[in-house]
């Protein structure tokens, strides 16, 4: 982990946040490299979830919603983590993560053996308390109770909220979906593990609507296929090996206060396996709530029947960063020291080819190769590199992913072809420069 951690800054993927303040604890910036693999990430995931879907539509909804959302969703009162506190050393933690049992179903029984304090060794803990996770603000200049506002810790509330004007604007039928994608805040007890578990984060989420089941059978349908959609785009588009992936059917007793059925989405980083993504069958919790706590009727109306009734949810989510820091840990490959490469999935890798010209020295090459880098440019992120041997170039680009590097030689003066190399067969053809723009887009397929 900390070589991808120390290439991610190098690099200039991923830097730790207000640096020259002495940073700020877990919090992160995504450098030059990092915005374009992100945004890859996340423009791939709306083009295929959103506007290729005939069921689907997107928002972009404010961050900060009436207080009100977060009442009625259940986050006020249920969207905390247990925390403790070593009453020796001061170390807070959440009780979970130490391997208390979950207090609200079991509690502690008599001779349950407390886990030691990690930091100093004391079994001497507080009580476990229940901390609300949401990042609490004030609206206007006078902090008081009146004003107080929350940062959303999803993107999903907002689909349910804004649900009847999505209805009336796009007239789509269920069952449909409303996806989004943006910032969400939670205030970590134990943030950590580099861009696996920040304070400030982003979500890619789906409410997908469907008519209230008769029976399981007709929710588990769409619940199974939100689970395939998944794994197509875990192994397919951002490159997961399906063996590096479990699928953790969370136990009845363990689900969220919305969800009938759950599974987590969980991938083996190098600190272990842990939350990738998750899917929720969330009944129609959440749209009962705002409609009961909003008294606005936001039912749907089934155009045949005329029947109004509250819709159900299927909620598929996905961690951006999470995504990001997969793909990096998936692709990294150190096995020649001397030559560490990213096999980025072309399609997110921040470059999709870089341009040199042989020789700097040789006008004559420069101008060409930087003719090729124009044309290149109007249609991808290219990258330019005149430095050092074209062998530097090569490891230069291959430690930052990018599939395709394409040298301009003396030969091509005369032929109009240029050598474009490999970066994971190593194969070096000889391609036509009026053919150059085919040839990277197919690579890309
Ligand atoms: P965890 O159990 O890891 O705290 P969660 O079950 O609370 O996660 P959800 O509420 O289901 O997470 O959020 C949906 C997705 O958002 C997660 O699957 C994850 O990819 C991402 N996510 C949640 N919390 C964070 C965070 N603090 N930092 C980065 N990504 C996060």
């Amino acid at each position: 982990m900390e070589k991808i951690v120390s290439l991610c800054k190098r690099r200039g993927f991923v830097f730790p946040g207000s640096e020259i303040y002495g940073g700020m604890a877990n919090s992160w910036d995504y450098g030059p490299l990092g915005v374009e693999l992100k945004n890859n990430i996340k423009q791939e995931w709306w083009k295929r979830f959103v506007q290729q879907r005939d069921d689907m539509v997107g928002i972009d909804a404010a961050l900060i919603m009436n207080p009100k959302v977060w009442q009625a969703s259940g986050h006020l009162q249920n969207f905390s983590d247990p925390l403790v506190e070593c009453k020796k050393c001061h170390f807070r933690d959440r009780s979970d993560h130490l391997g208390f049992p979950d207090l609200k179903v079991e509690g502690i029984s008599e001779g349950f053996n407390i886990p030691p304090c990690p930091k100093c060794g004391s079994k001497d803990w507080t009580a476990p308390k229940q901390f609300n996770l949401m990042f609490q603000t004030f609206i206007g200049p006078a902090q008081e109770q009146a004003n107080v506002a929350y940062f959303r810790p999803e993107t999903a509330q907002a689909m349910f909220v804004d649900f009847k004007n999505v209805l009336d604007t796009s007239r789509k039928q269920l069952p449909f979906g409303i996806g989004q994608v943006g910032k969400a805040f939670r205030n970590e007890i134990t943030p950590g593990n580099f861009i696996f578990r920040t304070r400030e984060f982003e979500q890619m989420e789906i409410e997908y609507f469907i008519k209230p089941p008769q029976n399981d059978e007709e929710w588990n349908g769409v619940f199974e296929m939100w689970r395939t959609e998944m794994k197509t785009w875990i192994t397919e588009v951002l490159g997961l090996k399906w063996e590096h992936i479990h699928e953790l059917e969370v136990p009845k007793d363990e689900l969220a206060h919305y969800s009938k059925r759950t599974i987590d989405f969980e991938y083996h980083f190098p600190f272990g396996l842990s939350e990738l993504y998750g899917l929720a069958y969330r009944t129609d919790f959440d749209l009962k709530n705002h409609m009961d706590a909003s008294k606005q009727d936001i039912r749907y109306t089934d155009p045949q029947t005329g029947e109004k009734f509250i819709p159900h949810c299927i909620e598929p989510t996905w961690g951006v960063d999470r995504s990001v820091l997969a793909v990096l840990c998936e692709a990294f490959d150190d096995s020649n020291p001397e030559n560490v490469l990213l096999h980025l999935p072309a399609k997110l890798a921040p470059y999709k080819a870089a341009v040199f010209p042989l020789l700097k020295n040789k006008p004559e090459l420069v101008e060409k190769a930087r003719e090729i880098y124009k044309d290149l440019q109007k249609h991808f992120n290219v990258a330019w590199d005149d430095r050092g041997n074209v062998g530097k170039r090569y490891y230069s680009q291959d430690e930052i992913g990018t599939p395709l590097c394409v040298t301009v030689d003396f030969q091509s003066l005369e032929d109009g072809e240029v050598t474009v190399r490999n970066r994971d067969t190593k194969d070096q053809p000889r391609v036509k420069i009026s053919e150059l723009t085919d040839y990277i887009k197919k690579s890309l397929q």
